[in-house]
């Protein structure tokens, strides 16, 4: 029976998502040993620092080597380098589960499949936590505690691995729920690829604007603003690889989002007081639905939090 735990888990990638998940895996004990493996000495020097990691290596396929539990935990866009790098390297033990946590699903299946050898599980996961911090410092045990993770694992996937790696995320505080990874897509491209464009870019046209001062534009940001502001200060390099391959989705879900714009421009236009009214009450009954489900608190002033408490879960 599946009880979420392993001897050796490689983290390749440590870290907002990589050392979240070595705190939470140490918090109930999930695994003999830790290992991890980052792009720079810096970072794997900070990981051993901070305890995330137990060794560290310059190499994924080093720290890969004899794990029952390989996670990519490095941006989307270079999972497929990192797993064709281990494969080559002969370093992926008979049996091992190989998981990812990256913001996209179908892109990643399509990159890094070809590079999983017979024997060994592949169970791509997305876990829908975050913050707009990065590295190992920024990690925390209560990351996942009462989010969601998908799995998107392939059909004719060893259901004993899908079981074990689910139970893993579930010990970690998480509910987890299965789907495709084309449909995973398209919906993270709604709840959370576009809101973050957005964020990014309306961040950016108050900087570019000529008639009020970026000192007013800080000055007032509380207006709604400054919750936009938080989004947008997210690593750049993961939203990049986000928008490169999610494209198809993306664009979708951008050009139901410009028609509605449109029908709201138009109600603003012409003084339709009405439509406003309506579609204002729409969205508001929306983000009722998103506190009674749990997934924030209705506390005030746009949900931050009292002065010490933690910042918001971003939910990316
Ligand atoms: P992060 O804090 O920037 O950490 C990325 C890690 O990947 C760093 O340790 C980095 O090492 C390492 N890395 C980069 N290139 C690598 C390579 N070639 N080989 C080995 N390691 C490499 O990013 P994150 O927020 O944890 O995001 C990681 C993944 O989680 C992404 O795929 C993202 O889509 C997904 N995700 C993010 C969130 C979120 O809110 N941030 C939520 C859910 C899922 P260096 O520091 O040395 O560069």
């Amino acid at each position: 029976m599946s009880d979420g735990r392993f001897e050796k888990i490689a983290l390749i990638g440590v870290g907002l998502i990589g050392s979240s998940i070595a705190h939470a895996a140490r918090r109930v004990g999930l695994a003999d040993r830790i290992v991890g493996s980052a792009r720079t000495e810096t970072t794997i020097q900070k990981a051993l620092q901070l305890g995330v990691i137990d060794e560290g290596f310059a190499s994924p396929a080093e720290a890969a080597n004899g794990a029952d539990l390989v996670m990519l935990c490095a941006p989307v866009g270079i999972c497929g380098a990192i797993a064709a790098e281990i494969n080559a390297a002969n370093a992926f033990r008979d049996g091992a589960i190989l998981t990812d946590v990256g913001s996209v699903k179908a892109a990643i299946v399509d990159d890094v499949a070809p590079h999983v050898p017979a024997g060994v599980h592949f169970v791509p996961g997305h876990p829908i936590a975050g913050t707009e911090q990065s590295g190992p410092e920024s990690g925390f045990a209560e990351l996942f505690d009462n989010r969601w993770c998908i799995l998107t694992p392939p059909t004719g996937c060893d259901p004993a691995a899908v079981s074990q790696l689910k139970v893993f995320w579930e010990k970690l505080g998480s509910f987890v729920q299965t789907m495709s990874p084309e449909h995973h897509d398209l919906v993270l491209a709604i709840t959370s690829h576009v809101p973050h464009l957005i964020a990014f870019n309306i961040v950016n046209t108050a900087a570019h604007l000529e008639r009020v001062t970026d000192q007013e534009v800080i000055k007032f940001s509380a207006g709604g603003f400054r919750d936009f502001t938080r989004i947008a200060a997210s690593d750049p390099t993961m939203w990049r690889d986000v928008f490169l391959n999610n494209k198809e989705a993306v664009l979708e879900m951008l050009g139901r989002f410009s028609e509605d714009l449109t029908a709201l421009q138009r109600a603003i236009r012409f003084g339709d007081g009405d439509t406003l009214y309506r579609l204002f009450s729409d969205a508001r009954m929306l983000r009722r639905g998103i506190v009674e489900a749990g997934q924030d608190t209705d506390a005030p002033d746009f949900g931050r939090r009292v002065t010490g408490a933690s910042e918001p879960n971003t939910d990316e």
